[in-house]
Order: structure tokens, then C-alpha cells, then sequence
């Protein structure tokens, strides 16, 4: 389990906007990995009314550095993603819930912005206070694998 405290995530001075799209699943279906805290094992397999075992047989693998992931299932981009959601909305990963407040993403505008090309949520509705931001992207810094 990684909830050792890391370094303290750079939070950019800028407004961040955003305004998850409905309907949109853009950041399921983008390469890369989902990686699970040991919380969230235990969420997720709760939510589905299976063992943390089970779920971890059924659903996850290490990577090469050891790292608890989700593997991707043949047929489509994550098991979770049925009908054009996430089928375990209220148990999803952190990785999951704090995007797009990433700590690669908030540091800079640059790259905050950057992420519009794939999160049409972004840059639109409110302005989130940065301490929310930087509560998210430093949940992810202290119980995820850096990026
Ligand atoms: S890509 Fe952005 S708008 Fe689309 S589901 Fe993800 S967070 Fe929401
Ligand atoms: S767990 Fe849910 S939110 Fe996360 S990638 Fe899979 S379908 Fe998307």
C-alpha cells in the first residue's frame, strides 16, 4: 500500500474551470493505466459483493515495478465500462474520480489546457477552488504510483 506522504503537489495560480460532460466517457478509453490504492480495492470490490480477493483475480495484475493495476479486458477499454458509463460510478477508483486533477495536469496551464484536446469538461462551468484541486491531485500523489 503507497500512503506514505510524497512531495507536496505544484498547484499552478491559474482558474481552473471544468464541467464533467454527460455522456462523455473520453477519459475511459484513453491509453494509459488505471492504478488502485488499497482503498479503493476495498470500495469497488464492496460495491460489487465480491471478496478483495476475487476482484483482484478478476480485474487487476501488477506492472512491472509491482504497482496494483486494473487490467484491460479484450473487447473494450476497462471491464467497468458498460452502456457508455461506468458501471461502478460510486466506487471508482481515485485515479478515476480525481481526474482531470492530476498532478501532471495542474501544475502548469500549459498542461491543464493541453487536456482539452481529449476532456471537453475542461475550461467550461465553474471555476474549482484550488484547494479542492490540490486536495484531489495530492490524493493521488500519496496513494498512486508517480506518473
Ligand atoms: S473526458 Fe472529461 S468530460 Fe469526458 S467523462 Fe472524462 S472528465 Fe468528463
Ligand atoms: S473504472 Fe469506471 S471511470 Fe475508471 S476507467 Fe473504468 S469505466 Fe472509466
Amino acid at each position: 500500500m503507497k500512503q506514505v506522504l510524497k512531495k507536496a503537489v505544484e498547484v499552478g495560480s491559474f482558474n481552473f474551470r471544468f464541467e464533467c460532460q454527460a455522456g462523455c466517457t473520453n477519459c475511459c478509453t484513453q491509453p494509459g493505466e488505471v492504478y488502485l490504492s488499497e482503498d479503493d480495492v476495498t470500495r469497488a470490490a464492496e460495491y460489487l459483493a465480491a471478496g478483495e480477493q476475487e476482484f483482484r483475480e478478476a480485474y487487476c495484475d501488477l506492472d512491472s515495478g509491482g504497482d496494483l493495476r486494473l487490467t484491460t479486458p479484450p473487447d473494450k477499454a476497462c471491464h467497468f465500462l458498460l452502456e457508455g458509463a461506468c458501471s461502478i460510478h460510486e466506487a471508482k477508483p481515485l485515479q478515476c474520480r480525481a481526474f482531470p486533477f492530476w498532478p501532471e495536469h495542474v501544475g502548469h496551464k500549459r498542461a491543464w489546457k493541453r487536456l482539452s484536446g481529449h476532456c471537453p469538461g475542461i475550461g467550461v462551468g465553474a471555476i474549482i477552488p484550488l484547494d479542492e484541486v490540490r486536495a484531489m491531485a495530492q490524493a493521488c500523489e500519496d496513494a498512486l504510483p508517480s506518473g
